[in-house]
């Protein structure tokens, strides 16, 4: 079944056309990698799909529902739509599990005993089960971020959004959250990443997305569009981060 379906999605900020008709489709249980220059509207996209942004023309359709930019849309829209950040942020003055319960407790109203036991889940899907009592400050930036997975995954979310995740982290941090995405795509997680980790795009992604200017550029299997990509700002662009 298709999770999301984007039918020529536009936004503008001001009078800076940013999305200029964003087709995409992504089935349940997708891994979809995005890629594209900066500036090319990756992010725009990303937060328009967690309703983050409104859009101002085109359509959404997220788990069969039309979405719309009235609030009583958007707050379904969140709950279904997780998303990871480059930066963590994580609450400095909570606990690791402190961190992890508080949406579900405060959004969700699940039962705090609940939470707890969801975070502990929640730790050890990324690894990190040892850490619940951990405050963020005594953690690497690597498990920091494993950590911002994990408190996404507690909402149970259709699908994860993952915005170039491992780009502010040490060379030697990467591995370990790549890793973790990892097993997610083979756990069936729908998982849609903007990414310059292009060899992770391609063999991890089910589908990649090269935007530009606004717009999807080309899309198909990873493999192909590395090997044989069919636009010249596609070849540019592989030849540039390779
Ligand atoms: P990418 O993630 O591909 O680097 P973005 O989606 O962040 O691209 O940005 C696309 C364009 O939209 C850029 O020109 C950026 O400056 C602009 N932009 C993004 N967010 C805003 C905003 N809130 N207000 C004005 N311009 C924005
Ligand atoms: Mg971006």
């Amino acid at each position: 079944m298709s999770l999301i379906i984007s039918k020529d999605i536009h936004k503008n900020f001001g009078d800076l056309e940013v999305l200029k008709g964003v087709d995409l489709t992504v089935n349940e249980g997708e891994v979809v990698a995005i890629i594209g220059r900066s500036g090319s509207g990756k992010s725009t996209f990303l937060r328009i799909l967690n309703g983050l942004e409104e859009l101002d023309g085109g359509a959404l359709f997220v788990d069969g529902q039309l979405i719309t930019g009235l609030e009583k849309d958007l707050r379904p829209l969140r709950l279904k739509v997780g998303m990871v950040f480059q930066q963590f942020n994580l609450f400095p003055h909570l606990t690791v599990g402190e961190n992890i319960m508080l949406s579900p407790v405060q959004v969700k109203k699940i039962d705090p005993r609940q939470a707890v036991t969801l975070a502990e889940e929640m730790l050890d899907r990324v690894g990190l089960a040892e850490k619940f009592h951990s405050y963020p400050d005594q953690l690497s930036g690597g498990q920091q971020q494993r950590v911002a997975i994990a408190r996404s995954l507690a909402m149970q979310p259709k699908v994860l959004l993952c915005d170039e995740i491992t780009s502010a982290l040490d060379p030697e941090l990467v591995g370990e959250v790549l890793e973790v995405v990892r097993k997610l795509a083979s756990d069936g997680m729908t998982l849609i990443m903007v990414t310059h980790e292009m060899r992770f795009a391609r063999e991890v992604g089910d589908k990649l997305i090269f935007m530009h200017e606004g717009r999807v550029h080309e899309a198909g299997p990873p493999k192909e569009l590395f090997n044989n990509p069919a636009t010249p700002e596609l070849a540019a662009f592989i030849g540039a981060v390779s």
